[in-house]
């Protein structure tokens, strides 16, 4: 269990807890007080925990923070990107994104396999602030020059072993390599970390991360 009983005492902007308490969220969940304080003070950081335990938010959380708080490091955008292995999954989690931006003055584009190509590439080109994607379709944007990351300060991999179970380990080291900011934060999300390609792509992501395990054996 976690002593926070509220998102404030984890430090989380109070802009952000209020619209959580209008969705009838006012407690954080187990994993939720561990990496949202870690991820807002700039640590990698990779974490497992089960199934509906929240962990969108676990990292949506310290992303929006992020944007409202701290300034840009470069003029480049997106600033953050977040990658989830299926198309169904990221509209999930770009809905439950869009539902901490309305209101604000930040830009979300949601860029999926399987959709009109150009409409995304429009969408990217007004330079939102944060991209949801799926690996394959992301990589198609890099390759045609209509997504460009040298500027990502915020890096997410959320149900990271079932993007490397999907065969996805060539587009993540791709992504990696061209979201090169020298001060890119990386937070990698799985449902175990017993995984042996979850723990090399760690190795090659994340720099110095803290680790969070709930529910594990250890
Ligand atoms: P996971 O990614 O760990 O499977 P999700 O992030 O999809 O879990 O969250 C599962 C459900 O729990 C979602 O419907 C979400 O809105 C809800 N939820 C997340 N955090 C909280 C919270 N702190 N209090 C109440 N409900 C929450
Ligand atoms: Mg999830």
């Amino acid at each position: 269990m976690s002593n926070a009983e509220n998102f404030t005492d984890l430090g989380l902007d109070p802009r952000l807890s209020n619209i959580l308490a209008h969705q009838g969220i006012t407690e954080p969940t187990e994993i939720q007080a561990l990496a949202v304080p870690t991820a807002i003070t700039g640590h990698d950081l990779i974490a497992s925990s089960k199934t509906g335990s929240g962990k969108t938010l676990a990292y949506l959380l310290p992303t929006m923070q992020r944007l409202m708080r701290q300034k840009a490091l470069s003029k480049k955008d997106p600033r953050a990107l977040i990658l989830a292995p299926t198309r169904e999954l990221a509209k999930q989690v770009y809905a439950q994104l869009r539902s901490l931006v309305s209101g604000t003055q930040f830009k979300v584009t949601l860029v999926l396999g399987g959709e009109n190509f150009n409409d995304q590439a429009k969408a990217l080109a007004k330079d939102p602030h944060v991209v949801v994607a799926t690996p394959g379709r992301l990589v198609n944007h890099l390759d045609e020059r209509s997504l460009f990351l040298d500027g990502l300060e915020l890096l997410i991999l959320d149900e990271a072993d079932r993007m490397l179970d999907l065969g996805f380990a060539e587009q993540l080291n791709r992504i990696n390599k061209v979201a090169s900011h020298r001060l890119r934060q990386t937070l990698m999300f799985s449902a175990t970390l017993e995984h042996a390609e979850v723990n090399s792509m760690a190795k090659t992501l994340l720099k110095a991360p803290k680790r969070i395990a709930i529910g594990a054996a250890n």
